[in-house]
């Protein structure tokens, strides 16, 4: 067993990743398709059982890291500082996503020529009034927020209770170091879990290979490329020009350290799911200090969803191209500003912006049939581009966390620069 764990964990998930694709394309291809249906579901209890292992961590992980990051800066101020530079580069990099998607939709026009008779209407998303959303971050009671993991809440709570534990200084300190002592058991608990990563994605992804299949690719292909290549292009130009050009950081480095979130993030399609995997791999092979990625880092799962914001104005594009809406160039701007706030409030978890469609589509009018008609359409094939979203918005998350901490000092060089022993 030794020569197992002697490999690296990203490997390890690679392989994992790997055969499950081909476990599932071969078992879809050569089964019956009952038995093959009931082998899959076999290997998705594997997965589900990551899942449910990792989300169990997510609530108290973001409680106790956050709460003891603030803590770690030793000074209120510090907070407002990190704030200002986190949420300036979540704004940027969502722009750029923006630019990125639009120019993807219209290059490659995917729309065109779609006949979207045959799809069933699906139900579209309701948007919660912006008023009530802003006013739900404030938890009427820390509890409830706990309990029913609303996460937003949860992040308000424990940044102030951070700041009330700097205040309180010395009668604050043994809370302060309890909250330090929880935050490193949640993250070794994050450890074990993570070792059970390359057979849960195995189990995942084999069942959405064999479900979906390549054909998935080809029916929806040309929405399929503009989404991909426009999440490579936006991973490669702007977090990696970020990385290199404004960090002066190794920009190979960077990718190779956060491969098993990104892995992770491709398998569960699920950002909040990530987020584990995201703060250990930010804080151990890039070397950011807790202080930034237990407090940039939730906040991002929850708030910064690049890939969503730009796939969602691919789609708005590929609406207006399949039923032939004439766009104004205001309606571009329009597109792309709604894009990004529905991203801000989508949830970090599978398919959850793809219901939220329709507030965007509102922007140049498309009629509720139209809307229902694009959502059931792309429904059955959603896994597929939620996967890759999910991934940028995850790369994200470590893009911004690794500037914030570099901007601080609090970005450990030598560790970013390492180089993996296997
Ligand atoms: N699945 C995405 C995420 O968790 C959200 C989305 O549906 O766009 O990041």
């Amino acid at each position: 067993m030794a020569w197992w764990f002697r490999i690296k964990l990203w490997k390890r998930v690679f392989l994992g990743l790997a055969l499950g694709v081909a476990f599932g394309l071969v078992v879809a291809q050569t089964m019956d398709p009952v038995a093959a249906e009931a082998l899959l579901a076999k290997a998705k209890v594997v997965g589900d059982v990551f899942i449910r292992l990792i989300r169990m961590i997510v609530v108290p992980l973001v409680f106790f890291t956050l709460t003891a990051g603030v803590y770690a800066m030793g000074d209120p101020k510090k907070l407002g500082s990190l704030g200002v530079k986190a949420f300036a580069l979540y704004f940027l990099t969502t722009f750029f996503a923006n630019l990125i998607g639009l120019s993807m939709g219209a290059l490659f026009r995917p729309g065109e020529g779609v006949d979207l008779g045959g799809a069933e209407p699906r139900q579209i998303g309701e948007a919660q009034p912006l008023g009530e959303r802003l006013m739900a971050i404030i938890p009427e009671n820390p509890f409830t927020a706990l309990v029913e993991g609303d996460m937003l809440a949860v992040i308000f709570f424990s940044l102030l209770l951070g700041v009330g534990l700097l205040m309180a200084r010395k009668e604050g300190e043994p809370a302060g170091r309890f909250f330090e002592a929880a935050s490193e058991a949640v993250l070794k608990m994050t450890y074990i879990i993570m070792e059970l990563a390359p057979f849960g994605v195995f189990g995942l992804i084999a069942y959405v290979a064999g479900t979906q299949g390549i054909a998935t690719f080809t029916a929806i292909l040309s929405l399929t490329l503009a989404v991909y290549l426009g999440c490579a292009l936006h991973m490669l130009i702007v977090y990696g020009g970020l990385v290199r050009v404004i960090l002066n950081l190794p920009f190979v480095d960077f990718f190779r350290g956060i491969l098993d979130a990104m892995m992770v993030a491709y398998s569960t399609s699920s950002s909040s799911a990530t987020l584990p995997v995201t703060i250990r791999a930010v804080s151990e092979n890039l070397g950011v200090k807790k202080s930034v990625a237990g407090s940039v880092l939730p906040l991002g799962a929850t708030i910064n969803m690049d890939g969503t914001s730009l796939y969602l104005g691919i789609v708005a594009l590929f609406t207006a191209q399949a039923f032939g809406y004439a766009l104004e160039p205001q309606h571009y701007f329009l597109i792309a500003l709604t894009a990004a706030l529905v991203s801000i409030g989508t949830a970090g978890v599978p398919s959850a912006s793809l219901f939220l469609l329709a507030i965007v589509l509102d922007v140049f009018e498309v009629s509720p049939e139209h809307a229902a008609l694009v959502i059931g359409f792309i429904f059955p094939f959603d896994r597929l581009l939620d996967m890759m979203r999910t991934v940028v918005n995850v790369t994200g998350d470590a893009a911004v966390a690794t500037a914030v901490a570099k901007w601080e000092g609090e970005l450990d060089e030598d560790v970013f620069r390492a180089k993996p022993a296997s």
